[in-house]
């Protein structure tokens, strides 16, 4: 049975990098009904706060990697096998296969005559009972990482110092913790981030130490911005949430993410869940770094809006509404702002001057739109709509007859009618905005702004 695991550290907002690394995951225990093991990798007690550990669980409930499913097994806490870590520690010194260390960096410095020089090896014999505990890596030849996205990777051992896998107070090494964990839990495929491939290095060296065989590795290509630089916290948005409060829709972002390093085929994109999961392959991953494109992703989003229900639009924006605005008005407009937004948090810049007792006006757009005949064109629609019908083909006939007094087409015409009463350039159709806003309301807002 194939048994994955994703292996997060709670140290920060949960990334889009990790999201995608999730979700690969995901696919691969879904469609082989196999294991996925969620284990949160908590061993930096400086860096680690358990509101990034709750980030990380509603972040992936979110999309779709679910706690009921038979599939998933966890959540574990790295911290809570320390034991295990430690008596693999133990057992590697029994072992002969790693070895106590007192060496300082300055007498390592002092001998090698050089900052960069990996350890020399000097306590592998010296019978040491105490100290930083060092792994004995081979000296020659080379160590194969069989990669399944790239290929056979070669590392000489020669380069290889041997690593250090506990603190002289006893605490073991990431990289250790790491390895005894995937082996406790039965882990067949490590699927991660590519700037893990240097400790799969080292890990392939610890599986067989520890007696087992070492697992299948996939690493996943570096996600990059526009400029083609590693998406970094500090430069890009990167946190899921962010995307989650701006009002993408998680199937949105779980296609999307799928896309980054791989593809269905057939120049495929849109695809749901269902679809993709049971495509998607590690052989088949790019190893070239995907670059994340955010309009794409929003284009992407407003396809996946426009294709909901009309109830389950007026569902899933319902977050986005003031709390104040009346809803059944919004129900009447609910439709035409569905293929206007692209994603949920657009909806207020649509609908907001239905509520508003005066619509926001922006200077750009009133200046635009308030030149040439508008005065005109205001105060005659003005007139007719004091008796119009209120239906949206005898309102547009209405300003038809208006712009065409002045020599104008009905586009032309329609800017400073939509200014006026919506307070934007664009947005939804205006003689259904009109229709809803009412007789009173329209006229008021046409009087306001000949004012
Ligand atoms: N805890 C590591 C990280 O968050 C993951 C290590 C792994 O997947 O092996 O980068």
């Amino acid at each position: 049975m194939i048994r994955v695991r994703f292996a997060p550290s709670p140290t920060g907002m949960f990334h889009v990098g990790g999201a995608r690394t999730a979700l690969f995951n995901w696919a691969l225990a879904q469609q082989a009904g196999g294991r996925f093991v969620l284990r949160i990798e908590d061993t930096d007690a400086t860096r680690n706060r358990p509101e990034w550990t709750e980030g990380i669980l509603s972040a992936l409930a979110w999309i779709g990697i679910s706690e009921e499913s038979p599939v998933f097994e966890g959540p574990f806490f790295q911290s809570a096998f320390e034991p295990q870590h430690r008596e693999a520690v133990a057992k590697l010194l029994a072992d002969g296969k790693a070895y106590y260390c007192d060496c300082t960096r300055e007498r390592l410095q002092e001998r090698t005559g050089s900052e960069h020089k990996g350890y020399d090896g000097f306590c592998r014999d010296r019978g040491l009972t105490e100290g930083a505990v060092r792994f004995r890596t081979p000296d020659e030849g080379v160590t194969v990482v069989d990669d399944l996205i790239r290929g056979r990777v070669e590392f000489p051992n020669d380069a290889q110092e041997d690593f250090v896998i506990a603190r002289s107070d006893g605490s073991p090494l990431y990289v250790l913790a790491n390895a005894v964990d995937d082996i406790t839990q039965g882990i067949t495929h490590v699927v991660r981030g590519e700037e893990h491939l240097g400790n799969a290095q080292r890990q392939e060296l610890l599986w067989p130490a520890l007696g087992a065989n070492p697992p299948v590795w996939a690493h996943l290509p570096v996600i990059v911005n526009e400029q083609r630089k590693k998406l970094s916290k500090r430069r890009d948005k990167v946190a899921l949430e962010s995307y989650r409060e701006e009002g993408y829709l998680a199937e949105a972002m779980v296609n999307y993410l799928m896309l980054l390093g791989w593809g269905p085929g057939e120049d495929r994109e849109i695809m749901p869940w269902s679809e993709m999961m049971p495509l998607f392959k590690l052989e088949s991953v790019n190893s070239a770094s995907a670059f994340f494109d955010e309009k794409k992703l929003r284009a992407f989003n407003g396809e996946y809006i426009r294709a909901l229900s009309p109830d389950e639009f007026v569902k899933r924006v319902e977050p986005w509404l003031d709390a104040d605005w009346d809803r059944a008005t919004f129900a009447k407009v609910a439709e035409l702002a569905q293929t206007r937004v692209a994603v949920l948090s657009e909806i207020s810049a649509n609908v907001d001057f239905l509520f508003l007792d005066e619509p926001f006006f922006d200077q750009a757009s009133w200046d635009k739109a308030m030149k040439g005949p508008a005065a005109e064109i205001l105060s005659g629609y003005l007139a007719r709509l004091e008796t119009a019908e209120m239906d949206p083909e005898s309102l547009k006939t209405a300003l038809e007859e208006v712009g065409a007094e002045h020599g104008l087409k009905l586009g032309k015409a329609q800017a400073p009618v939509r200014v006026a009463i919506t307070g934007r350039t664009v947005g939804l159709p205006l003689f259904e905005s009109i229709e809803v806003l009412g007789r009173e309301r329209s006229t008021a807002r046409l009087r306001a702004a000949l004012e």
